[in-house]
């Protein structure tokens, strides 16, 4: 596993810097703007179709499930979070702020709710530690919709991002820590377009925690990668199939 991102990485692909950590062939290349993402499964079978159910069918219960779930994952981030206060020191123990990945508002009205949000105050809930983190909401936000990145290569797809986020109250987040919550990571993109303007705009540290984790290496989709927001592309296309079937 690569200690950065969570990929699987073959052995063969496998090199380990001076600090111990591995890191996958993605993450050697770029510098990537979080110290690391968890991820409590990967996203296929129960896991996904409960992502569904809170996600396309809006079943809120599903939430509570998804948040204990991301309480767990987060367990692999207590180290880090241990280190970043002993870095502050004691006259600084502010705790890490906890940001879902906002949706834009015409999706959220459509939506009802952004499923981040609602898996992120499920998490604080069972989380063995809360006191150590606080949600802020609406600190991120999404100033443009992006849900044409069905069908984009990685690179379009950060291209395309650009500019989708900002922060509302930088004075807040000066200095901070971050730990930015979504339901599903799929090439990284997202959390990546967020934590670098999370740290434009002064957040000390960001570290990604989601629910499930798209696995490159164990997909089929091995030259073309899954893309943040295909599920909606998938469930047209099925749609479209069996339209010809039938
Ligand atoms: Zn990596």
């Amino acid at each position: 596993m690569c200690s950065v991102c969570g990929e699987r990485v073959l052995s063969a692909y496998a090199e380990t810097d001076p600090e111990g950590l591995r890191r996958c062939p993605v993450c050697r290349r770029i510098e990537r703007p979080f110290e690391r993402a968890v991820a409590y499964g990967s996203y296929e079978g129960g896991l996904r179709e409960l992502i569904h159910l809170l996600k396309y069918n809006g079943v809120r219960p599903a939430a509570k499930v998804l948040g204990r779930m991301l309480a767990e994952a987060l367990a692999a981030l207590e180290p880090d979070f241990d280190h970043a206060m002993f870095e502050r020191g004691m006259y600084d123990q502010q705790p890490i702020l906890v940001v879902p990945v906002p949706l834009y508002q015409s999706k959220r009205r459509q939506r009802e709710f952004n499923q981040a949000e609602l898996i992120a105050r499920a998490a604080l809930k069972s989380y063995a530690a809360p006191e150590h983190l606080q949600l802020a909401l609406d600190l991120l936000q999404r100033t443009r919709d992006t849900h044409s990145q069905i069908g984009l290569t990685s690179h379009q797809r950060r291209e395309n991002l650009r500019g989708a986020f900002a922060v509302a109250r930088a004075a807040e987040v000066t200095g901070r820590d971050v730990l930015l919550v979504d339901d599903v990571y799929t090439t990284g993109a997202t959390a990546t377009e967020c934590a670098r303007v999370l740290r434009r705009a002064g957040v000390r540290q960001v570290w990604v925690a989601t629910v499930a984790r798209t696995l490159k290496l164990a997909s089929k989709y091995l030259d073309d990668e899954p893309v943040e927001g295909a599920e909606e592309g998938f469930k047209a296309s099925e749609f479209q199939s069996v339209k010809v079937g039938t």
